[in-house]
């Protein structure tokens, strides 16, 4: 009998319960037993909902209640010196301060979880590190699920991915300490054997990556360890890509099942068919669990069809591509999507109702499943014929482009010539990335105005006021170039994809980002146009209260499409070049205002970048020409500038140069500039403006000046004098105004003393 399988389940809760609590917890008005009790309350609700939609293999193990990777290395005892830790069970005290930080102890570093908008702490290892199994919490929670008559399959993170995915303190390769970890693993498994666990779920999601000989020999060590002691069937998955070539050594790992997306992976069915052993359980994930959309049933099923036939029908899984963490729990509650844009979607709910579906199907013929078929039929067909979904005229326009769209009309010396006449800025101009303080009266705004408390000219005036204000203070402390503040924007996403065609939104789809944190992912679902200018009201406005530049403030192609749920239906660099062509319109129109500096941001650009380094070339370059072709339209004297944070330059470097841009903003401090090292590799240096961020503003840390003239001397090292823009590492929206006025002044101030020696310099 095929055996309906899930990887993971969304932790957070229909109704984001778990943030809830999380967060009473940390302000002190829910205690730690109580956050256990509604943990527990919503792991019994996920697996009987599971459990309903006909799913035999429930995960158990998958909750968190922060971060999965942070759980294994509390589980294993990798805790590093300085929390409290002092052997046995992990306290909520410490774990949360391994989490967030705590009085006197940073948290520990965060980062993406492979490609996607999930984020993960990164285990510290000491070179030396001796591993505890603190508590068998996969087994304790195996046992509740038991209490609760739900036979789970637990999920472990496996040790090579463990390993892969922390750190030492000393940079030493973590996977040395393999060793001292298998028999932890071993153990763990063994007592859950023991308690008749039958099946065991081993993540290792680094196979999805490009994998040395040694991390490949890491894998054979450790399986043929555990093959050697008791332990429930592992099912071994990966997920995020194709195994491609460590497909041959997962498919020889002595496991009892392997797993593949075939979402992202399709490619390694065929090899996995001819490698895998008879015996071996296959786990074929052809629902995908990063995306939206309804999985189209009859295909899935004939691929599974063909597969059963291969294989003589036996041994067979459906599931899930991956964890369904990475989409919105359910569905059904959506009441103001648009009706038949919700025909077309399945969130984690749906989709194991589709992967009960079509284990069922495969066992018991179309048939038994006919009524799910047609549905997904209608689906398919309605969306292939949907014209709101395939709009001729922006086809037309998409098969119009030329090369020459995607150029500026003259090479950068040209355009800084032009610009510098227009602009005359002096040398470190100054400038923000946007985004002024989000006060609780913005906010308060904002949200009357949504429930339509506030009419629509008490809210303008109210934000005329504000943008105002705003631009007579930046003129008092003295910034070159200014922003109008956006504080119409509640997203940078969100209100641009409100006013273009094609992108829809729920009122419930919250994906968890990192611990109680979820964001709602637009769904760019049609064809993209842009019906109406978008900002240039305000952008006008604000530009008609001063003399100085004020720059136009937008959100580029590539972080429209990172951060949102992109249609299927068509290849990514297309709905890229069509998002693009909306935004060239909204620069176009910007500088036929007038506005002489346009700024587009793309902070996503770098997390774009595929995990396999075969991929990497051909997303840069859709990624390059989307932005290229959305500021090319406008004229030598607009200065476009392109901000990006949270990013590592050193492999892409060409690509940003490539962009063009005649400015880029990016983070800075915390690296004390060692990013601009990057920008001058390989004897090639960056040739135009770059303004390396020189206040943190995620910390509530106001820098002085001297802090800021100093880390502009680190610059200066780097870069040429004329090249150099004094700016924050990004927008200021997180902060309050009396930490934005001061470090401002500060900020100022640095780039006059920096001047006052630019001149000096000049005159020796
Ligand atoms: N312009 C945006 C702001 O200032 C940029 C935000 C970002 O880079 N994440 O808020
Ligand atoms: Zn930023």
């Amino acid at each position: 009998m095929t055996i309906a399988a899930n990887l993971g389940f969304p932790r957070i809760g229909r109704r984001r319960a778990l943030k809830t609590a999380l967060e009473r917890h940390w302000a002190g008005t829910l205690d730690a037993a109580g956050l256990q009790a509604e943990a527990a309350r919503l792991r019994a609700t996920h697996w009987r909902l599971q459990q309903g939609l006909g799913i035999g293999h429930v995960p158990s193990g998958d909750f968190s209640l922060y971060d999965h990777v942070l759980d294994t290395a509390c589980l294993l005892g990798a805790i590093p010196e300085g929390y409290g830790w002092e052997g046995g069970p992990v306290a909520p005290a410490t774990y949360f301060a391994l989490a967030r930080g705590a009085r006197g102890v940073p948290a520990l570093e965060m980062t993406k979880w492979f490609d996607t908008n999930y984020h993960y702490l990164v285990p510290r290892l000491a070179a030396d590190q001796r591993f505890e199994l603190t508590h068998n919490r996969p087994l304790l929670h195996y046992r509740e699920a038991q209490a609760l008559s739900v036979r789970t399959r637990p999920v472990l993170l496996g040790p090579v991915s463990f390993l892969k995915l922390s750190k030492t303190t000393d940079g030493s390769d973590p996977l040395a300490l393999l060793d001292r970890l298998l028999p932890l693993y071993a153990r763990i498994l063994g007592e859950l054997a023991e308690a008749g666990c039958i099946w065991t779920q081993i993540d290792e999601p680094v196979l999805a990556l490009d994998l040395s000989g040694e991390a490949r020999e890491a894998f054979r060590r450790a399986y043929a360890a555990l093959a050697g002691v008791r332990t429930p069937e592992l099912m071994l998955t990966s997920y995020f890509g194709p195994l491609g070539a460590n497909l041959a050594t997962a498919a020889a790992l002595p496991v009892a099942g392997l797993h593949l997306d075939l979402a992202r992976g399709a490619a390694d069915l065929e090899p996995a068919l001819a490698a895998l052993p008879e015996e071996r359980w296959l786990s074929l994930g052809v629902v995908d669990g990063r995306n939206v959309w309804r999985t189209d049933l009859r295909a899935a099923l004939g691929l599974l069809r063909r597969v059963a036939d291969a294989r003589g029908g036996r041994r067979l899984m459906v599931a899930p591509s991956c964890s369904l963490l990475h989409v919105p729990v359910e569905l059904a509650q959506e009441e103001r999507l648009d009706s038949e844009l919700k025909g077309w979607l399945a969130f984690a709910t749906e989709k194991l109702a589709e992967v009960a579906a079509l284990a069922r199907g495969l066992d018991e013929g179309e048939d038994a499943v006919a009524e799910a078929l047609a549905a997904s039929d209608r689906a398919k067909a309605s969306r292939a014929a949907s014209t709101r979904v395939h709009r001729p005229e922006v086809a037309a326009r998409l098969a119009a482009v030329t090369p020459e769209m995607a150029r500026r009309a003259s090479p950068y010396p040209v355009r800084r010539a032009a610009q510098r006449t227009r602009l005359n800025l002096p040398l470190f101009p100054t400038t923000t990335i946007g985004s002024f303080p989000q006060t609780t009266e913005v906010r308060r705004l904002r949200a009357s105005r949504a429930r339509g408390e506030t009419d629509a000219a008490t809210a303008e005036s109210t934000l005329a006021g504000w943008i105002a204000a705003a631009v007579r203070w930046q003129e008092e402390v003295g910034l070159d170039v200014l922003v109008h503040g956006e504080f119409e924007r509640n997203d940078m996403v969100k209100y641009f994809g409100e006013q273009l065609a094609g992108y829809a939104f729920t009122d419930h789809g919250w994906v968890q980002s990192y611990g109680s944190r979820c964001v709602a992912p637009p769904i760019l679902w049609g064809d993209v146009s842009r019906p109406a200018p978008m900002t240039v009201r305000w952008a006008r406005y604000a530009q008609s209260l001063t003399a100085r530049p004020v720059k136009g403030m937008l959100t580029g192609p590539v972080t429209m499409m990172q951060w949102s749920f992109v249609r299927d239906d068509l290849p990514r660099a297309e709905v890229c070049r069509q998002v693009a062509l909306a935004l060239r319109d909204e620069v176009d129109d910007l500088a036929a205002a007038g506005i002489a500096v346009i700024q587009v941001d793309e902070p996503a650009f770098r997390e774009g970048l595929p995990l396999r380094r075969a991929e990497r070339e051909a997303y840069l370059a859709w990624a390059v020409e989307g932005f290229r072709l959305a500021t090319s339209g406008v004229g030598d004297a607009t200065q476009i500038h392109t901000h990006m944070c949270y990013s590592e330059f050193n492999d892409i470097l060409p690509a940003i140069v490539a962009l063009d841009a005649d400015v880029i903003s990016i983070e800075a401090t915390r690296s004390r500039m060692e990013l601009l090292d990057a920008f001058r590799a390989g004897g090639a240096t960056y040739p135009a403006g770059i303004g390396p961020g020189i206040w943190d503003i995620h910390s509530p840390r106001v820098p002085s000046e001297s802090e800021m003239t100093g880390l502009l001397a680190l610059a200066r090292e780097r870069l040429a004098d004329g090249q150099i823009w004094v700016n924050p590492d990004c927008g200021l929206k997180t902060r309050g105004w009396a930490e934005v006025r001061a470090a401002m002044s500060h900020l100022v101030a640095a780039a006059h003393h920096m001047r006052a020696t630019a001149r000096e310099a000049k005159a020796e």
